[in-house]
């Protein structure tokens, strides 16, 4: 196994304000998954106010609230610099819900509180009429050779994409973007997704692709029969959920 000179260093980005949702949980995962195939990786946490470093492997923006988001885009766009230098020098971006909009040029609150975002993406966010809440299964672009992930949304934002973006999928149950059926963004070394779950821990090899992009090579298998059968079971009830919620809506409407 080629050893790598330095530790993957997991950068966990605002956690204070982009943390609601409980995606710390993707930066423990990333961390785990390195230590058990005798990986060297650290977990560097980047707290609220303070500049984010260009040094990172791996940047993970979770969820957040409105207000968090506003202090978050803050502080994000203050290291705008720092991180296009990251992603410029191959650092893997894993962006969920509120740290996902704020890559795209702007997000429209409920309020029509206007937010620039990064504009890494070129995409735009505004709220929606209605939360986008429960669980959600998505088709993931054939291109990652994933199978498909599993996660739960708590969402009032719609995500548009501009017309040379590709979604992370196509949304088999749940809400995702809520505009064109599909998820999240997939752009070289950036991910974005509506996937709360947290998304890693529900979805290994998602972990493991992104680990493989850190590390420029494959990786040794690992147990993974617990978290696989658990995406299993999710996929199974959020899309008979799904199933369910097309039989009822067509026997409303057949009235
Ligand atoms: N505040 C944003 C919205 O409601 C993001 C929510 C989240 O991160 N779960 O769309």
């Amino acid at each position: 196994m080629v050893s790598r000179a330095s530790a993957v260093r997991v950068g966990l980005v605002f956690p204070e304000l982009l943390g609601t949702y409980g995606d710390r949980g993707n930066a423990v995962v990333l961390v785990e998954r390195c230590r058990r195939r005798g990986i060297d990786a650290e977990l560097v946490e980047v707290a609220a106010g303070a500049p984010i470093p260009d040094s990172l492997d791996v940047y993970l923006l979770g969820g957040g609230e409105d207000d968090s988001q506003v202090m978050a885009a803050a502080g994000m766009r203050e290291s705008s610099a720092a991180i296009e230098r990251a992603q410029h020098s191959g650092a893997v971006i894993l962006a969920v819900c509120a740290g996902f909009q704020l890559l795209g040029h702007r997000y429209e609150a409920r309020g029509g509180e206007q937010l620039d975002g990064l504009g890494l993406v070129d995409m735009t966010t505004a709220a929606g009429p209605s939360r986008l809440i429960g669980e959600v299964v998505v088709e993931p672009d054939p291109s990652l050779r994933i199978p498909t992930l599993s996660g739960f949304e708590n969402h009032g934002g719609r995500t548009r994409l501009g017309p040379d973006e590709h979604p992370l999928g196509r949304v088999l149950a749940g809400g995702g973007n809520g505009v064109g059926g599909v998820d999240g963004v997939l752009r070289e070394r950036i991910i974005g997704t509506y996937l709360h779950g947290p998304v890693l821990p529900r979805n290994p090899a998602l972990a493991d692709l992104l680990l493989t992009w850190v590390l420029g090579r494959d990786l040794e298998p690992v147990d993974d029969r617990l978290p696989d059968e658990l995406r299993s079971l999710r996929v199974a009830a959020a899309t008979a959920t799904g199933w369910r919620a097309r039989v009822r809506d067509f026997k409303l409407n057949r009235g």
